[in-house]
């Protein structure tokens, strides 16, 4: 059997707050390497599974240890084994999924990534917060404690998410280039996401901004280089 490395995310630490497809894979996985911050319970149910559960968390330990983790994961791979990467929360909000995936490609090993509840929204949720309010906020913004310091630049250079614009995606487009966006900033709208039937179209705000497009809902739209990791024969280029 081929192996495959599953990229899941465990959610904020909770354990009823894995998704069910996380815990499926947590039972099928041969083999499971799990990130400090997946918190003491999960850690503790991962434990009890009685899998090779390796404890990988970076610990200060960045590089050396990112490298440490491709080379288990891949040695598992080689040796044919379901290799679960557990994260904490989800996997692309500051999870350097960014590191693995380019590992993952460069050395083709077969990999999905399983989205997890991410602090961003779970831990507002869990204190009774909203995010967004018609008046009170108008949207969300999600940086690195270390960016602070550079809000605007920040902000620049960060991925936009936008949400309800299927049907209005060319109309954002245009508002976004007249706001400042370059019109070559990569664009991918993802339509009816994690369904069966998902599709990905990738453009550039200035192709779309031209385009008089609509996309079935629900869509929402990704903005920014990010875009350039999206698996090119998944996706329609427009
Ligand atoms: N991929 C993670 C975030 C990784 S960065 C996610 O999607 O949630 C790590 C930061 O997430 C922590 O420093 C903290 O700010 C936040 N975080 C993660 N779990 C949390 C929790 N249970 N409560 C509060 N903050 C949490």
């Amino acid at each position: 059997m081929e192996g495959k490395v599953y990229i899941v995310g465990a959610g904020p630490g909770d354990p009823e707050l894995l998704t069910l497809k996380a815990y499926r894979l947590l039972k099928e996985a041969d083999v499971i390497l799990y990130d400090r911050l997946v918190g003491e319970e999960i850690t503790k149910l991962v434990q009890s599974l009685g899998k090779t559960a390796i404890y990988v968390g970076k610990d200060g330990k960045g590089k050396e240890r990112q490298i440490e983790i491709n080379n288990l994961m891949k040695k598992f791979v080689e040796e044919g084994k379901k290799v679960l990467r557990l994260k904490g929360g989800d996997p692309t909000v500051f999870g350097r999924l960014w590191e693995e995936i380019e590992f993952l490609k460069a050395n083709k090993i077969p990999f999905e990534v399983i989205p997890g509840v991410s602090s961003v929204n779970g831990v507002p949720a869990c204190a009774k917060i909203p995010l967004t309010h018609p008046k009170y906020g108008r949207g969300i913004v999600v940086i690195g404690g270390k960016e602070v310091g550079d809000y605007e630049e920040t902000l620049r250079n960060s991925t936009l998410v936008v949400l309800m614009s299927g049907i209005s995606a060319s109309e954002i487009s245009r508002n976004l280039i007249k706001s400042g966006f370059k019109e070559e900033t990569k664009v991918a709208v993802i339509q009816r996401g994690s369904l069966k039937d998902q599709k990905v179209f990738v453009s550039t705000l200035g192709k779309l901004s031209s385009l008089e497009k609509s996309f079935e809902s629900p869509a929402l739209m990704v903005v920014g280089d990010v875009v350039h990791f999206v698996e090119k024969y998944n996706c329609l280029e427009i």
